[in-house]
């Protein structure tokens, strides 16, 4: 897939800059003087030293992050990944009353991924998208990988691999909410496209995943272990991510997906790079407030 980074168009939408986004989650620097910063986790050679956050014995977390201003709900990354809850898509959410949407709505939830403890969600354009950023889920999410990377796999933390790492925590978010921005446009585009909870967070994930591949292609071990236990998913739709992991696999259920007329198709037209133009182009000037709460 062609490259997207997050760029600086990107990050303004975010009102962080890339560093300090990263900054956020591995050292809690944003929250304002009220609350301590991560540095004394580290040695004077800038590693991280595991024993004053976790117990690798215990498996149980020394650090009381409502003290550092963390108000998560969230104990574990892998509370993202199972299905601890029902979406509010499967309790059969009423679509929201709302008249802007109700020529188009092709059955899209007004905001998705809205689960109690969500890393990112996207809310539907109404004049325009608004994906939002949750900070606090966010920096657990991303240090309980690290506590499990630590301990059962021995790797080692330094301050570079650990903003490496955060860096592709916040990307992968954005890039999953991102796709949902992408079919939100489409519902304008194509007439027959119709939401599909499964298909269309399947998609996102491995959306996500193809993205960030591409940014880690020259990676270490450590950068594959955090993507397989950040992208193990085990909650209905999401986990289906699995069956368009390949660039092949992705486009050919993208076309289903968006209703692409099979006439073109048939008349020998290559239908991936319409459609990858079709993303690129979507995603690259994007129409959505960027949120983080
Ligand atoms: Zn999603």
């Amino acid at each position: 897939m062609r490259r997207l980074s997050i760029t600086n168009k990107h990050y303004n939408l975010l009102g962080y800059n890339e560093k300090g986004l990263i900054n956020a989650l591995v050292y809690n620097v944003h929250r304002g003087p009220a609350f301590n910063t991560f540095e004394d986790w580290f040695d004077g050679r800038d590693r991280l030293v595991i024993q004053k956050l976790f117990d690798c014995d215990t498996r149980k977390t020394k650090v009381d992050w409502f003290k550092y201003g963390n108000k998560s709900k969230l104990k574990s990354y892998s509370e993202i990944l199972i299905a601890i809850e029902e979406t509010k898509e499967f309790k059969g959410r009423p679509i929201e009353e709302d008249l802007d949407f109700k020529e188009n709505n092709r059955g899209i939830p007004i905001i998705q991924d809205d689960t109690i403890t969500p890393l990112g969600t996207f809310k539907r354009m109404n004049s325009q998208g608004i994906i939002t950023l949750h900070i606090d889920n966010l920096q657990i999410f991303f240090w309980t990988i690290i506590f499990e990377l630590n301990c059962k796999r021995k790797y080692e933390f330094t301050k570079e691999k650990l903003e490496v790492l955060a860096k592709f925590c916040v990307n992968k978010t954005l890039f999953h909410e991102f796709f949902h921005y992408f079919t939100d446009v489409q519902s304008h585009i194509t007439e027959k496209y119709f939401y599909n909870f499964h298909d269309e967070e399947a998609l996102a994930v491995a959306f996500s995943r193809l993205l960030i591949g591409y940014e880690a292609k020259n990676n270490h071990p450590y950068i594959s272990d955090f993507f397989e236990l950040a992208y193990n998913y085990k909650k209905a739709g999401y986990k289906d991510w699995i069956n368009y992991k390949s660039e092949e696999q992705f486009f050919l259920k993208l076309k289903d997906y968006i209703c692409l007329n099979p006439d073109l198709i048939r008349k020998g037209v290559h239908f991936t790079p319409i459609l990858e133009g079709l993303i690129y182009s979507i995603i690259e000037d994007p129409n959505v407030d960027i949120k983080i709460i």
